[in-house]
């Protein structure tokens, strides 16, 4: 974090950027625990960006909010949050073959019934 995103320790406390997220998230709390290296947290906190932007060109030290939740977002990923068994066997099923089939079909629909499919398609939780 340090090496990339240096400009993350400039900060000033001025809020601006939670201030004006149009998420609605605690913007300077997540980059708060980027700058105490808790990306676990940052990861966390930063989950519903959508990465427009608006925090970043509010902020007077300049810091790349969105670009710095991404990457605490990814060390998690990789590195901190446990491995998911579910998806390591989805993606060898997929490597298999498994669901070659489906996915040709899938392929061949006209893009309105992909579009219906995908909207409503069951949401694993
Ligand atoms: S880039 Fe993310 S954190 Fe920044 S204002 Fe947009 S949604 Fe909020």
């Amino acid at each position: 974090m340090m090496q990339l995103y240096p400009e993350i320790y400039a900060c000033i406390g001025c809020n601006a950027c939670t201030k004006s997220c149009t998420q609605e998230l605690n913007v300077m709390q997540y980059i708060a625990y980027a700058q105490r290296g808790e990306f676990e947290k940052c990861a966390e906190e930063s989950f519903d960006c959508v990465m427009c932007g608006v925090c970043s060109s509010r902020c007077p030290a300049g810091i790349s909010h969105p670009q710095v939740a991404m990457l605490a977002r990814r060390l998690n990923g990789k590195y901190l949050a446990p491995k998911c068994g579910h998806l390591e066997d989805r993606v060898k099923e997929i490597e298999n073959g498994t669901f070659q089939e489906l996915l040709e079909a899938l392929m061949q629909k006209p893009v309105e019934e992909m579009k219906e499919l995908y909207n409503h398609r069951e949401i694993e939780k």
